[in-house]
């Protein structure tokens, strides 16, 4: 069974709720993830509380020097956790240690703490007054995450909570539980300090026992919209800061002077890799016409290249996480016919390298999808994308921001000033020219706009560490035999 880590050690739950966790590519159940009970989250919730004073008081060194043996371990032993991610969630082996190396760079971020804690110092503010600011942790902060990077997401957020003097617990997907047990080990190896870091597995019983709990600070969370708007709604009723990442549904706007081999290899990238199991995947090429009809071929000839199978056989694409979301994603193809729209590759019956029960779906193109079709306004969170052809740039622009998400999304041009207007005029949170997936590096924030960020603060970069912490505003005087004596105005000078 996979249990819990609370304090420094795994916690065998006696919960007697376990939900099953399968390996995709083979289609078995592979183990049982534990469920926490009321008195577990207790447990965990409270082993966290107990570790924030002496971790918010070791010094800066001491914190720095953990975060970088921690980065020594993870990035010598990174192997052994993309084993784990394919193990659980089926993405292939290569985009495993991708998801990892994009964490670490949130590690490495957050090795530069002591620098970007440091706050202002104004001497003589007023007469002998000198004023100052600084920021602290907020103490125990939760964090929720998703099932399709069980590695990166949670690696958004608790290198700069801890390293900012914050203890965690982390309540990872119930589908992929086994990468933060691993991450907590590694941190114990580091020296991190008992119960600074701890992993709560449950389901929604735990994230309402983080959002009710007095003594939890903070909630982040990344997931669906839904849920995301629920832990938004329910923090906020409770004060608590929150920042709740939410779904999304990412267009690519393709100008008819854009380098069409780049856009179509940049189509295959975004729509399929990780078998579109990403927040940030293309899902919708909006093609301003005439380009479309010289585009698609391409990106079929590139689709018919691609290998779908398991991950640790060097495919290209591997299964979907679970049976019921590879058959929920393959009803949008049902869907798309009813609506009279054109499929013009269907993975419903893909050729795989791999165990016959994997929860397959090859990927899927389909042309003229109507904007009204559920194809089209709901996020699939699978390999199918959709083309729409539009008649000028600013129909194409008028149509992404007429969307429900702003996650992410790309134009391809080689028309500068069009580039820019694009950037300029665009709702979304997260914009590439010429790239597809524009995820921003880790000193840069990671967020969408509109239903894809409840909240106003990002993840990671410099609103990570203001997430993270509160700042504080000091008016200091040392008194000295010229003090002016009795005054009840401000000091003005
Ligand atoms: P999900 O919303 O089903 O689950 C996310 C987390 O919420 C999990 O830990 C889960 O256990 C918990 N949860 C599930 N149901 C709950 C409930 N009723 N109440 C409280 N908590 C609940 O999402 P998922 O299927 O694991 O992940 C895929 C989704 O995440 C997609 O919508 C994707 O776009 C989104 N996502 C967004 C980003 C982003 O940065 N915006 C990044 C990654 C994934």
């Amino acid at each position: 069974m996979i249990n819990h880590w609370i304090n420094g050690q795994e916690y065998v739950s006696t919960s007697g709720k376990t939900l099953p966790v399968y390996d995709p590519a083979l289609g078995i159940e592979t183990n049982q993830v534990a469920i926490a009970n009321r008195s577990e989250i207790d447990l965990a919730i409270s082993a966290a509380k107990e570790a924030f004073p002496a971790w918010r008081d070791s010094s800066q060194a001491k914190k720095q020097n953990i975060m970088f043996a921690f980065r020594e371990l993870l990035n010598n032993r990174k192997g052994e956790l993309a084993e784990i991610i394919t193990s659980e969630h089926g993405k292939v082996l290569s985009d495993a240690l991708g998801e990892i190396s994009r964490g670490q760079e949130v590690v490495e971020f957050a090795t530069g703490m002591p620098h970007l804690l440091k706050g202002f110092y104004t001497e003589n503010a007023s007469t002998g007054v000198d004023v100052y600011s600084t920021r602290q942790p907020l103490g125990v902060v939760g964090i929720i995450s998703p099932f399709n990077f069980p590695a990166m997401v949670p690696m958004w957020f608790y290198p700069i909570a801890i390293a900012a003097g914050n203890t965690v617990v982390l309540k990872p997907s119930e589908k992929d539980p086994s990468a933060s047990l691993w991450i907590a080990k590694l941190f114990k190896e580091a020296g991190l300090p008992d119960g600074v870091f701890n992993v709560l597995q449950g389901d929604k019983e735990s994230v309402d026992g983080l959002i009710e709990s007095p003594d939890v600070e903070s909630i982040s969370f990344v997931g669906s919209t839904p849920i995301a708007q629920y832990i938004y709604e329910n923090c906020a009723k409770k004060g608590k800061r929150v920042q709740a990442l939410g779904g999304a549904k990412n267009h690519m706007l393709v100008l008819p002077d854009a380098d069409l081999d780049l856009v179509a290899d940049s189509a295959i990238n975004a729509g399929f890799g990780s078998a579109g199991e990403r927040c940030m995947a293309i899902s919708v090429v909006v093609a301003v016409e005439p380009v479309a009809d010289q585009l698609i071929p391409k990106i079929i000839e590139r689709m018919a290249k691609l290998r779908t199978g398991d991950g640790r056989r060097g495919c290209d694409m591997g299964p979907l996480v679970t049976k019921a979301h590879r058959d929920k994603v393959a009803s949008y193809i049902e869907i798309a016919e009813e609506d009279g729209a054109k499929v013009l590759v269907d993975g419903r019956n893909p050729h795989v390298d791999g165990e016959p029960n994997g929860f397959w779906l090859g990927p899927t193109l389909i042309d003229h999808v109507p904007t009204t079709s559920k194809v089209y306004t709901e996020e699939i969170f699978g390999p199918v994308l959709s083309v729409v052809r539009v008649q000028s740039f600013d129909e194409g622009i008028a149509l992404i921001n007429s969307g429900a998400f702003g996650n992410g999304t790309a134009i391809f041009t080689n028309d500068g000033g069009a580039a820019r207007k694009f950037q300029y005029e665009v709702q979304v949170g997260m914009v590439g020219i010429n790239v597809p997936i524009p995820v921003p590096v880790a000193y840069y924030s990671f967020g969408g706009w509109k239903n894809s960020l409840f909240g106003d603060t990002k993840a990671h970069g410099v609103e990570g560490v203001h997430f993270f912490t509160r700042g504080k505003a000091i008016t200091s005087r040392w008194l000295d035999p010229s003090h002016g004596g009795i005054n009840l105005g401000f000091p003005q000078n």
